[in-house]
């Protein structure tokens, strides 16, 4: 790793709008190293992407973990191009194996009212929404241990396990409860004890364990039923809600859903540890539709610039990066067409990088 200050960035533009917003939150990280002083050493690779694939029949190169495996944070745009790649290969090739073998963990997904873009929730304005979903991405729900008998006869019984580990469970909500105590010191588990009676009182007991060692930090929990509802009816009560698998994999799209629309959600596959390169992206996909014009809403990957600053501990460049779409977010001539505006990938990208420049 680096000195304090100086980071390695290993940027994947991969398929589609990738290789349009990307540039855009490289602009962005320029002025970002201009105004805060952190140095960016940006090395560029061309693998997991639909391209990649044609030329070599696979979708990164054998050695892709010793290429990119010593650099600090993966920028990443969007895989995917079915066209050519069925999405099941150049997901699995791709990023599925980034989070397996760099350990990532935790998926961080910001929930934020910006300015100018339109809620489906009704008398909700920028600062009334603003908190981040935690999700345990390695394990839970999503466990392929199970199997059928009976196949195709009226006695067909079909299992699927759910897997908890202390150790998998305990991280992620560390992971929280850190997050909690540098916020608004409110955390909220996401359970299901009531219906579910093994693995989710287990998930219960281990926050109650866990938070003994942060008693600054105030905790709630509720089943997941009613905490979909306060999402939508209150989303003002939150301001870090942690999710096993399932749980949140449904949170961090339904939270998202209610402050916007998919070209400005960012997210972090993060391995908190440090001890492999943690990847952040937008939300989005590589939206094969409008690849290529120029309309692409670079949002969601400039946000996602601002994960990767936070998650480096360059905190200020992160709220700087933050503040700085909301400026650009909140005059109309910088919005992209799906936010209602004509503003060009480029044209959104470099206001933002203006404002930062200031
Ligand atoms: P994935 O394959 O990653 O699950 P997908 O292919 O279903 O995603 P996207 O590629 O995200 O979906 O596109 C979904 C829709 O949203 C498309 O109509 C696309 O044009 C639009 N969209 C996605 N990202 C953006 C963006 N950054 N700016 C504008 N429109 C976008
Ligand atoms: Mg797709």
């Amino acid at each position: 790793m680096n000195g304090s200050n100086a980071y390695r960035l290993a940027v994947i533009p991969g398929d589609g709008i990738g290789k349009e917003v990307v540039p855009e939150g490289l602009r962005v990280l320029e002025a970002v190293s201009t105004k805060f002083g952190c140095v960016l050493n940006v090395d560029h690779f061309e693998f997991a992407s639909c391209d990649y694939f044609q030329k070599h029949g696979q979708m990164m190169p054998d050695d892709w973990k010793t290429r990119i495996g010593g650099h600090d944070a993966i920028f990443f745009g969007a895989v995917g191009w079915p066209e050519t790649v069925p999405d099941h290969v150049s997901l699995w090739g791709s990023l599925i194996q980034f989070r397996r073998e760099f350990d990532q963990y935790v998926n961080l997904r910001p929930v934020r009212l910006m300015p100018g873009v339109p809620t489906p929730l009704a008398n909700r304005k920028p600062g009334d929404i603003d908190f981040f979903v935690v999700r345990e991405n390695t394990e839970g729900e999503y466990s392929s241990i199970g199997g059928r008998m009976f196949t195709n006869t009226e006695r067909e019984v079909v299992i699927q396990e759910t897997v908890m580990t202390r150790v998998g469970v305990d991280r992620v909500l560390r992971y929280a409860f850190e997050l909690a105590r540098r916020r608004g010191k409110h955390l909220t588990s996401a359970t299901k004890s009531n219906g579910i009676s093994i693995t989710m009182p287990y998930w219960d007991e281990r926050v109650e364990e866990i938070s003994q060692g942060y008693p600054d930090v105030k905790w709630d929990k509720y089943h997941i039923d009613i905490l979909t509802a306060h999402f939508v009816q209150h989303p003002d009560w939150f301001d870090v809600v942690v999710a096993s698998n399932l749980f949140g994999d449904i949170l961090s799209d339904l939270g998202p859903a209610c402050t916007g629309t998919i070209g400005i959600a960012p997210a972090g596959n993060i391995n908190p540890e440090r001890k492999f390169p943690s990847l952040f992206e937008p939300v989005h996909g590589s939206a094969p539709d409008i690849a290529g014009q120029g309309i692409a809403n670079p949002v969601g990957q400039i946000w996602s610039a601002a994960l990767m600053l936070d998650h480096l501990g360059e905190t200020a460049a992160a709220a700087g990066v933050v503040q700085a779409i909301e400026e650009v977010l909140s005059r109309p001539e910088y919005r992209t067409r799906d936010l209602g505006g004509s503003a060009g990938t480029a044209d959104c990208g470099k206001a933002i990088a203006d404002a930062i420049l200031g």
